[in-house]
């Protein structure tokens, strides 16, 4: 037996994840001495006594981390003993520049939440309830180091409860930032229409009371203000969607738990463990036929996006033992104006919620950050990142390879940003479309937050290559003396999947970036786009054959158009038994050939996301949309439980011209021909999604060499039912297939390819 001494650096998502008191009681069960702290970059641990024990502890820290922990690297090195039999846990050494992994926010635990429900607990009720595995981390951390004066939580005094809790190593709030109790905490309070104020739970039940009786309630949230109704009530919701001025876009739905949940919803295993996860995020599951959900909630959409509670708020909303019945499932849609930044501030959710709730249940713990749900799609039960925002932002996301500060700015659509430094990058939560002054004000907050958190100072800028996108602009604005690099839109979304992936660029793969929109260096809109890339660079193999989009935006909003546009390129007529013919008023008709024919007002577009459009169109299903990719998503619903029997539509394909074309004619030419004989829209829909996966499959195998790595990117990919096709295509022919697990398809996830691109030089 020989003692010794030994310090142990800690690199990861360390700090706010309860890692110093688990430290501490494993040091104590070994019967070590010593200390840990945190520092800028994790944590650092000096043990001492016999090697063996030490050994023990090392093998316990790498295997069994507290759950929230992510342990990057260990560096050990043998120091000088200095005796003592204690185990001290220091204050964070706040000195140096921060530099560490903040902790996302979590949802309450089931510990926590047993808690709540219970008559004899102190904290029975407590809408702030928390402990070192759950509560909020992103939203209420100002600056690094994680302590609670560096938090919301720094203007409330702990209890002598709480105080002895937070300074017990056996107890599970053991140096939990922002532990608190009834005594001590934050308080609830409501707000009707006339201003008049109730307190704590006669507030509270104020405010479920407004949800029984069908008002709009304004919710403080984790990283905003939701606003609220039952979605079972159709006025409610209906009243609400006018409000919001939100068209046919689908609202979120949270239901107190995985039992409500399942009786609105197909939930398999993998959905379940997404919805009764730590993140939280909205998860996109089939409706289920008769459930007690207003059709307003989601019109015309086979889907409902559900989350689960996940604040302790959130389940006093619902009701514990005791309360009046309520409502068992809420809208719960973001308190803004349609793509404006959501509320977090209390002045903000008064002043611009005015018009939009009938009452506010608030209270006195700020958000210093605002943060948008997540939403994910679980596809053959694997995550696919829709919107990543609460519950992961900031974790970084491991890089490849090493980087020198960058920041990228993302683009225009569904922005989120990153900041990468070493091995690391952290994407931004969702910052929304950077179409008008708020949102780009918005994105300037949340810019200096991560660098301040991340410590990351960057020397390099990065930025879509669209001469017209107000990132761009951004970043030309705001770089100063640095270099703003810019990267063409679909290569940085292969590089994003690339780079997730942990490839390191030595070897190319095979992309397809299907999306809507992308700047291409031709100046056309791209977006049915095969690349052969690498971080360095790209070679397009080949494109979706560009045809006119006439009059930019207005072929976006009104799919019927883009079918008229792809039916005249094909040489097909406008016969008016076809249903986007028929939805093109005389007028417009008109003016649009006029537009195709001269080319007037028309720019080339190779987009895939258009195609789906007007097909959606073609077969009757959406000719005018109100959302993004509306069209697409409504004819995936009809299509995925449909079978498309053997009938093969085909895309011609030109290999003789560089890049290769692939001409949708053929398939455009099937389509009219299968609606005239009277085959449904939920059969062509299928044959037509098979005939994208097998054109895929098929481009791949046309190669030479063949390709080893297939990337599935872009937000075409966001389509459940084509990736799943596209993917077993692929798999059966052999390839390794790359698909989005971390970071979404769609431009939510561009910042991250941006930053691989833009230091490959
Ligand atoms: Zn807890
Ligand atoms: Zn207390």
């Amino acid at each position: 037996m020989t003692r010794c001494r030994l310090e142990a650096r800690v690199a990861g998502v360390v700090q706010g994840v309860g890692f110093r008191p688990f430290v501490y009681t494993t040091a104590v069960t070994l019967g070590l001495a010593g200390s840990v702290r945190n520092d800028t970059s994790g944590a650092v641990i000096e043990v001492e006594g016999d090697d063996r024990d030490i050994g023990d502890f090392l093998t316990r820290l790498a295997d069994r981390p507290p759950p929230l922990a992510v342990i990057e690297s260990i560096e050990t090195r043998y120091i000088p003993v200095t005796g003592g039999t204690e185990f001290t846990i220091s204050d964070s050494s706040r000195s140096d520049g921060a530099r560490t992994l903040a902790s996302p926010d979590v949802a309450m635990c089931a510990e926590c939440a047993a808690e709540q429900r219970d008559p004899a607990n102190r904290r029975y009720r407590h809408a702030f309830i928390n402990c070192t595995n759950c509560g909020p981390r992103f939203t209420i951390i100002a600056s690094l180091p994680y302590d609670r004066s560096s938090t919301a939580m720094a203007g409330f005094a702990m209890c002598v409860d709480c105080a002895r809790e937070y300074a017990d190593p056996a107890d599970r709030r053991f140096h939990a930032q922002p532990v608190c109790c009834p005594n001590c905490g934050p308080t609830v309070r409501y707000r009707d229409r006339d201003g008049r104020e109730t307190e704590g739970g006669a507030g509270l039940q104020a405010a479920r009371l407004l949800l029984r009786n069908g008002g709009v309630l304004a919710v403080k949230g984790i990283g905003g203000y939701h606003l609220a109704c039952d979605a079972a009530d159709e006025q409610a919701v209906a009243e609400l969607r006018r409000r919001k001025r939100r068209g046919d876009k689908p609202f979120a739905v949270m239901v107190p738990d995985l039992g409500v949940a399942r009786v609105i919803a197909v939930v398999d295993d993998a959905s379940a463990r997404v919805l009764s996860g730590p993140q939280r995020p909205i998860v996109l599951v089939p409706r289920l036929p008769g459930a007690t959900v207003a059709d307003a909630v989601a019109p015309h959409n086979p889907d409902l996006g559900v989350m689960t509670a996940y604040a302790p708020l959130h389940a006093l909303l619902f009701g514990v033992a005791g309360d009046e019945p309520g409502p068992t499932t809420l809208v719960m849609t973001s308190g803004n104006l349609g793509g404006e930044p959501i509320c977090f501030t209390d002045d903000e959710a008064l002043d611009r919620l005015s018009r939009l709730a009938d009452g506010w249940l608030m209270h006195n713990r700020d958000i210093l950050v605002p943060c948008d749900d997540s939403v994910v799609r679980v596809v053959d039960g694997v995550e696919l990142p829709i919107r990543r925002s609460r519950g992961y932002a900031p974790l970084p996301v491991a890089l490849p390879v090493g980087l020198p500060p960058t920041l990228a700015v993302g683009a225009d659509l569904k922005n989120t940003f990153a900041v990468a430094e070493r091995k690391y990058a952290w994407l931004s939560q969702h910052i929304g479309d950077m179409d008008d002054l708020a949102t780009l004000s918005a994105f300037g907050s949340a810019e200096h937050h991560l660098e301040a958190l991340t410590g990351v100072a960057p020397e390099v800028v990065v930025a879509d290559s669209h001469p017209g996108y107000r990132s761009t602009a951004w970043a030309h604005r705001n770089a100063g003396d640095r270099p703003v690099r810019t990267v063409q839109h679909h290569h940085a979304h292969v590089a994003a999947v690339m780079a997730e992936h942990g490839l390191d660029g030595a070897k190319q793969v095979l992309g397809f970036a299907f999306d809507g929109t992308g700047y291409g260096p031709d100046g056309a809109v791209w977006g049915g786009e095969v690349l052969l890339a690498d971080y360095k660079g790209y070679q397009r193999r080949a494109q979706l054959k560009y045809v006119p989009l006439a009059g930019g935006d207005v072929s976006v909003l009104r799919p019927y158009r883009m079918a008229l546009s792809h039916l005249w390129a094909a040489g097909l007529p406008w016969d008016d038994d076809l249903p986007p013919v028929r939805a093109c008023p005389p007028r417009e008709r008109k003016a649009l050939a006029h537009q195709l024919t001269t080319g007037v007002c028309s720019v080339p577009t190779s987009s895939m996301g258009r195609l789906f459009d007007a097909v959606s169109a073609l077969v009757g299903v959406r000719q005018v949309v109100a959302y993004e990719a509306q069209a697409a998503i409504e004819l995936e619903g009809i299509s995925r439980d449909a079978d498309g029997g053997t009938t093969r539509y085909e895309f011609a394909v030109d290999a003789s011209a560089a890049p290769t074309v692939i001409n949708p004619a053929p398939v455009l030419a099937a389509i009219v021909s299968d609606m005239r004989a009277g085959i449904r829209a939920t059969v062509i829909g299928a044959r037509f999604h098979r005939a994208v996966a097998e054109l895929i499959v098929d481009l791949a195998g046309a190669e030479d060499p063949v390709p080893q790595t297939i990337a599935l990117t872009g937000g075409v990919f966001q389509n459940a039912l084509l990736l799943r096709l596209a993917r077993n295509g692929l798999v059966a022919k052999g390839f390794d297939v790359i698909t989005h697990r971390h970071v979404p398809p769609n431009d939510g996830g561009i910042a991250l390819g941006q930053l691989m691109v833009g230091n490959a030089g």
